[in-house]
Order: structure tokens, then C-alpha cells, then sequence
């Protein structure tokens, strides 16, 4: 069977192919030719997964996955959330989002935080949703030069070191990602 993960993301490809079943390959938007800058406008990562699931799944017939991210900070109702990619601006500099963030955490003494993943999968006319979740701390400098996005602040709990300092295949046990893209893939097994 082929399912398209909806990503440009080659190495989050790679990485979930090495995990699904040996009878399901995986398509990315580039192997079916998908150029269009699918638009995430919803207010929700669940609704940004929707969008990409169902935009690839209505234009080109075939089943899809889509993954949503945010990085929600306590002590800022949630911010950055579903913005997280363009939270300093629509240049979707990591710096500079990372550096907003510990400006705006400046003066607050919960540092607490969760990294949340939506996966919608859109398979024999149906739609099911999974969720990962890794808890942490914002720390008050950047660490390490591992990962992306706001890995060189956040401190999953039970470690003293940031996401940017632990190495690939351990972020990927404890991580949101790691944590729903293993629920999608139980699930894959179960009807592969
Ligand atoms: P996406 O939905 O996977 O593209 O993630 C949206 C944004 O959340 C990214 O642009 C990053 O800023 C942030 N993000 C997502 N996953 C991670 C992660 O594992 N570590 C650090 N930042 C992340």
C-alpha cells in the first residue's frame, strides 16, 4: 500500500519509513509531484492537519498523513502554539523565535512547557487522529547544536540537557513526534 506523508521534510521521511510496515511505502509530496504551498491556516494544529490530509487526499485521490507541531508555554497561555514556526515573524527564523521566547519569559518563574504533535491520517475514507506530547522547561540559555526550532531551550523532563544536546535516536524515543508517529504506526500495523 502507499501512503503519502505529507512533508517536505526528507529526514522526517527517512526517519518514518525505517518504522512502518514493511507493505506500506512512503510517498512525499515530491514523489507525487505536490509543488503547491499548502496553506496552514487554521487556529488549531489539529485543523493545520486536516488542511494538508485532506488537501492531498482530495487532489490526488491517495490516502496521506499530515503532522502538526506546537511548542506550548505555560506561563504564556499556550504561546507560541500553533504560530511556533513564524512566532518572531513570517521568516520563520528559529533565532529569532527562540530569542522572543526567552525575552518574553524574562521576568516569569514557571519555565514550564509541552511540545505537542498532531498526526491526521486519512486512510480507506477515514479519518483518524494521534497525539504525542513531551513535557519540559524552557531553559534560561541556548544549549547545544543538535535538532531544530526551539531544541537549544527546551529541557525534557527527567534530563538535564536541552533537545539540542541529546543525541537523534534519544529525542526520538521521548519526543511528541517519536511519541505520535509510534501510535500511527501501531495503528498502520494493525490493518497492514
Ligand atoms: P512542524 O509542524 O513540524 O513544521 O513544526 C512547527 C514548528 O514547531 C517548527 O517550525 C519548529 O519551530 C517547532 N518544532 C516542531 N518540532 C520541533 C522539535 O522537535 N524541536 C524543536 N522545535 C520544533
Amino acid at each position: 500500500m502507499k501512503i503519502v506523508f505529507a512533508t517536505n521534510n526528507l529526514n522526517k521521511l527517512k526517519e518514518v519509513q525505517l518504522l512502518v510496515p514493511k507493505t506500506i511505502t512512503l510517498l512525499s509530496l515530491k514523489d507525487i509531484n505536490c509543488t503547491e504551498d499548502i496553506e496552514e491556516t487554521a487556529n488549531t494544529l489539529e485543523g493545520n492537519a486536516k488542511i494538508k490530509a485532506d488537501y492531498i487526499s482530495n487532489t490526488y485521490n491517495l490516502p496521506c498523513f499530515a503532522d502538526d507541531t506546537g511548542l506550548l508555554v505555560t506561563a504564556l497561555n499556550g504561546e507560541p502554539g500553533v504560530y511556533s514556526a513564524r512566532y518572531a515573524g513570517a521568516q520563520k527564523s528559529s533565532e529569532d523565535n527562540m530569542n522572543l521566547l526567552l525575552q518574553k519569559l524574562s521576568n516569569k518563574t514557571d519555565r514550564t512547557a509541552h511540545f505537542k504533535t498532531i498526526i491526521a491520517l486519512n486512510l480507506n475514507n477515514t479519518q483518524t487522529f494521534f497525539s504525542g506530547i513531551a513535557e519540559g522547561e524552557i531553559t534560561k540559555e541556548k544549549h547545544g547544536e543538535k535538532g531544530f526550532g526551539y531544541d537549544p531551550i527546551f529541557k525534557p523532563n527527567g534530563y538535564n540537557k536541552t533537545f539540542a544536546q541529546l543525541p537523534l535516536d534519544t529525542k526520538n524515543k521521548i519526543s511528541h513526534r517519536g511519541k505520535a508517529i509510534q501510535l500511527l504506526i501501531n495503528h498502520l500495523n494493525t490493518i497492514a
